[in-house]
């Protein structure tokens, strides 16, 4: 491997308050009862900055100013919400920069991908539904598509700031407006998205920010003034909030975990499979919802790929996440790195054989090297739960029929991959996966223009594209 000498970005690029408020109708406010919560940097567990805890109260503060901004806002014409919507998208490419280091701080990931995968998806997130403000009596919904009203919006802390743009876009987009609470361990680009709502002249209210844990996201859900739920996280949350809202009347979508199937035919580019199944799962430390964390591999090549694989694995940068040239970064928390390290003891214990390439981990901070298990079988726990770490699970397949019937047998449904030269098989097997985003030789690709979302328990409702729309029309 190459050495390369660090190549940092600077953290002063951006600057970061020692504490913050909620942001309420459009200024920042302290929470009613004074509650905070530290954020930390997961790389070094320096603490960032404390941050306000929104309680009931705040939430109800929050709804009603969304609330008495949604007449003017649901009655502007598309046109108009249109450029509030560019505005805001131009102004995320001009303090990208920015954005992409406190991104990076906030949550672990890599600069490399905070700058060049998050930061230009979530501005392309709202160029596209600007795009859409005033065309919505084309999109296929009705002659005269109406808002739902207020939308409450809970997101996670894998793609802090790209969820946001999945959830706000669309929302304001259609004329609605928005509570939206951001995951505890990763609040500061909500915070700064509220800043780019005001530099963007954003009427007051149309986006509220409330900080807080998952009580803050409780009550919001609950609150009887709220027209739509849009919740991102786990399946186990999804299942709480759906009995929450069920018999309210509340619109609801849920994106909730994967355990997706990256299936490599005999007949595949193994080059590119290699770099495909590296992107699957070790790209954002395999915080990723649609994650190719279980390898399916004919088994004719099996050893061949796995020996290019690990060649490849070894040749990952794990450290500092504001170095340009690191590749895996830091785990997002704690809590996270406790559960990614129970799942892979189990893997071990049941039975699978552990790999990880030599790497040297920093001292400080929360850290999981790249791993992967070979002799899974299909009764693993880590062949059937969620591990959302860097962490792959390799099965192996004989027969197309074999592949597709693994690749079905999990709780979950978000994403799929297929790796093969022949495109009547990747139309065939593609058809038979009941995945809601199928890849075919390449991963984790995603595009405003096209729609993302699960079947079985993750989830259900459309996020992206046109079908992103119709959640947030009456
Ligand atoms: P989580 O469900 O614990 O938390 C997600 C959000 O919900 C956070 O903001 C949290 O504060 C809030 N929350 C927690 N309890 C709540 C409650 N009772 N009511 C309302 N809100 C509550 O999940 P996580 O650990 O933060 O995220 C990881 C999970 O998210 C993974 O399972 C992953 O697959 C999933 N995810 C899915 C997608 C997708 O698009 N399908 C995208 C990213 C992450």
């Amino acid at each position: 491997m190459f050495e390369y000498a660090p190549a940092p970005e600077s953290r002063s690029v951006v600057d970061i308050a020692a504490s913050y408020g909620l942001f309420i109708d459009g200024s920042f406010e302290p929470g009613r009862d004074g509650n905070v919560f530290k954020t930390v940097n997961p790389a070094t567990e320096e603490v960032l900055a404390e941050v306000a805890a929104a309680g009931p109260e705040d939430v109800d503060r929050a709804v009603a100013a969304a609330r008495r901004a949604f007449d003017g806002w649901s009655a502007l014409p598309g046109a108009e919400r249109a450029k509030y919507l560019f505005r805001i998208a131009r102004i995320i490419q001009e303090r990208s920069r920015e954005l992409a280091v406190l991104e990076s701080l906030d949550n672990g990931k890599p600069i490399r991908e905070s700058r060049d995968v998050d930061l230009p998806l979530v501005a392309a997130h709202f160029f596209y539904y600007a795009g859409w403000a005033d065309k919505l009596t084309y999109a296929g919904f009705g002659p005269d598509p109406r808002p739902i009203g207020v939308a409450g919006q809970v997101i996670p802390w894998n793609f802090p700031l790209l969820m946001l743009a999945w959830k706000v876009a669309p929302a304001l987009a259609t004329g609605n407006t928005v509570v939206l609470k951001p995951a505890e361990t990763t609040p500061l680009s909500a915070l700064f998205f509220a800043d780019v709502c005001r530099q963007a002249q954003l009427p007051p209210g149309v986006v509220n920010i409330v900080t807080g844990a998952g009580d803050t996201g409780a009550y919001l859900v609950a609150h009887p003034d709220v027209d739509k739920v849009a919740f991102t996280g786990s399946t186990a949350v999804g299942r709480q909030i759906a009995r929450t809202v069920a018999g309210t009347g509340k619109r609801l979508t849920l994106e909730l975990g994967g355990k997706a199937a990256n299936i490599v035919f005999d007949d595949a580019p193994l080059d590119q499979a290699v770099e495909g199944i590296v992107d699957g799962i070790f790209f954002n430390q395999g915080h990723v919802c649609c994650a190719g964390s279980r390898l399916l591999v004919q088994e004719s090549i099996a050893e061949e790929l796995l020996a290019s694989l690990k060649r490849r694995m070894a040749t990952l940068r794990v450290g500092d996440p504001l170095d340009k040239n690191t590749d895996v970064g830091a785990i997002n928390s704690a809590a996270q790195l406790a559960r990614i390290t129970e799942l892979a003891e189990t893997g071990a214990a049941e039975g699978a054989q552990r790999w990880s390439p030599p790497c040297r981990l920093p001292e400080r901070g929360f850290w999981f090297a790249p791993t992967i298990f070979t002799g899974v079988t299909q009764a693993h726990r880590i062949a059937r739960e969620e591990i959302f770490g860097p962490v792959l699970s390799v099965l192996t397949f004989r027969t197309p029929a074999e592949a597709v019937e693994k690749a079905n047998n999990t709780p979950y449904g978000l994403s799929a991959g297929i790796w093969s030269e022949k495109g009547s098989r990747i139309l065939a097997v593609a058809d038979r996966l009941r995945a809601g985003v199928v890849w075919a030789n390449t991963f984790n690709k995603f595009d405003p223009a096209s729609p993302f979302g699960g079947y079985k328990e993750s989830g259900y409702g459309r996020e992206g594209g046109r079908h992103g729309l119709e959640a947030y029309l009456a």
